[in-house]
């Protein structure tokens, strides 16, 4: 057997997401460069044998946690994908570096490159993810043409981000000493890369923030890092890192996760283009809001709710939400709590959207990366096939616990307009 072959039939990649919408736009991503790959919610199983699969994702949701539990989560989930085989490890977190000066990525950074990177060696970090319109230039970070202190992630509930420079942003959260590659080294190639990766190192630079604008520069990042024993960075380096690795595979076509069946949306993203999604479903597909404070005023909200899907799945697409303008939101909060108007919310949907697979619903949207976290828990899903994406950064996954169940989790900012009505279609 080649040195190829025995290598394919092992994962290369495995990937430690710090929340499970990104966790599946990484794995969207790298099936959009051809790759097989499974999506695990949690830390796999390391008993299972997991032949025939290029790349491993875990879901973790350890973005907002207190840093040392995120640490210990991340750690474990590096240490499953070893023993399960995987060659390089890739941390994956927000392109729009979402943390705070206590972390979370710093600190998972360090643990990791304490454990899986040799002395000396220096890692990568890339949020920039020009497909998402995320970009890295001087070190500073845009989200498309605004700086990202200037973008809505200002007002960020849990992360607000009030600085755009990213090697000053991970060096608050790190001793470890930052430094940064601009974006001509990456147009004079890979070597070039390496070797100032090289003269960083001598200059004990534990993390080079690289400068990445469009697809080619981290097309050149993704062969210059190919070897690393870890990487870091948003979903846009994998591409690039897989269009290297890919040339060095001989492998099956990726896994068809095509679905089919009857078909609903869950949306608890307030997000402003998952607002616009709902807008543009609504003009032609039957819609049900759910409001938090008429369940905390006592009503049955979420029986109305599988009412409302028991007397329309059978005719199409249908979508139950919460999603609300900011001023709604604020005033269920402002009545309810701002932590228990979200529970009562993430509780409602999730009990919806297993009533909804109770009914027959195959195809499942969730919009929202908390609401995406509390209705995969409830439907018990631990592991997903990936298919192909519908738009950047949103798969079909097919569930392993209930095969015949399609799901798609979608962070709030993601996918056009009309993706609540073009998903479906898309993959038929
Ligand atoms: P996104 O990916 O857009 O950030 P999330 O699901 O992560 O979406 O976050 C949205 C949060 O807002 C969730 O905690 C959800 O429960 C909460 N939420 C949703 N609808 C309402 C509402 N009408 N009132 C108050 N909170 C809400």
């Amino acid at each position: 057997m080649t040195k190829t072959q025995t290598k394919a039939n092992f994962p290369w990649l495995g990937v430690i997401a710090d929340d499970y919408t990104g966790a599946s736009d990484v794995a969207g991503t790298l099936v959009d460069a051809g790759m097989r790959v499974v999506q695990t919610f949690g830390i796999p199983d390391p008993s299972r044998q997991l032949h025939d699969v290029d790349c491993i994702v875990v879901s973790l949701k350890t973005r907002s946690v207190p840093a040392p539990e995120a640490v210990e989560e991340s750690l474990a989930a590096a240490r499953t994908l070893k023993s399960l085989g995987v060659q390089q490890l890739y941390f994956k977190y927000c392109s729009t570096f979402d943390s705070t000066p206590e972390g979370n990525i710093g600190p998972v950074a360090d643990a990791l490159r304490k454990e899986f990177v040799p002395a000396g060696q220096l890692t990568v970090v890339a949020p920039g993810t020009p497909a998402l319109r995320r970009t890295v230039y001087n070190g500073v970070l845009f989200a498309g043409t605004h700086l990202l202190q200037e973008s809505s992630m200002r007002h960020h509930p849990l992360t607000p981000m009030s600085d755009s420079n990213v090697p000053r942003l991970l060096q608050a959260q790190t001793k470890t000493l930052v430094g940064h590659i601009g974006y001509s080294a990456i147009e004079a190639g890979a070597a070039a890369v390496q070797s100032l990766f090289q003269n960083l190192s001598a200059e004990a630079t534990g993390y080079a923030v690289v400068d990445t604008l469009t697809d080619r520069h981290l097309a050149v990042l993704g062969a210059a890092v190919l070897d690393h024993p870890l990487v870091t960075g948003g979903s846009g380096l994998v591409g690039g890192l897989a269009a290297s690795h890919g040339s060095r595979f001989q492998r099956e076509p990726a896994h068809d996760a095509r679905p089919t069946g009857p078909a609903a949306v869950v949306a608890g993203s307030c997000s402003e283009m998952t607002r616009m999604q709902i807008d543009a479903f609504r003009q032609s597909r039957p819609c049900f809001l759910v409001d938090p404070v008429a369940i905390a005023e006592g009503r049955d909200v979420v029986a109305e709710a599988l009412l409302f899907a028991r007397e329309n799945l059978a005719d199409g697409p249908i979508l139950i939400h919460s999603t609300a303008s900011p001023q709604e939101v604020s005033r269920a909060q402002k009545k309810l709590g701002r932590a228990q108007a979200a529970e009562i919310t993430e509780d409602s949907l999730s009990t919806i959207a297993e009533g909804l697979v109770g009914l027959g619903c195959r195809q499942l949207i969730v919009a929202g990366g908390e609401t995406s976290g509390a209705v995969v828990r409830r439907l018990g899903i631990t592991t997903a096939h990936v298919g192909r994406e519908v738009s950047p950064g949103v798969p079909w996954l097919k569930t392993e616990t209930d095969p015949g169940l399609s799901i798609l989790l979608k962070s709030g900012n993601l996918g056009k307009p009309g993706l609540f009505l073009d998903a479906w279609d898309h993959n038929r």
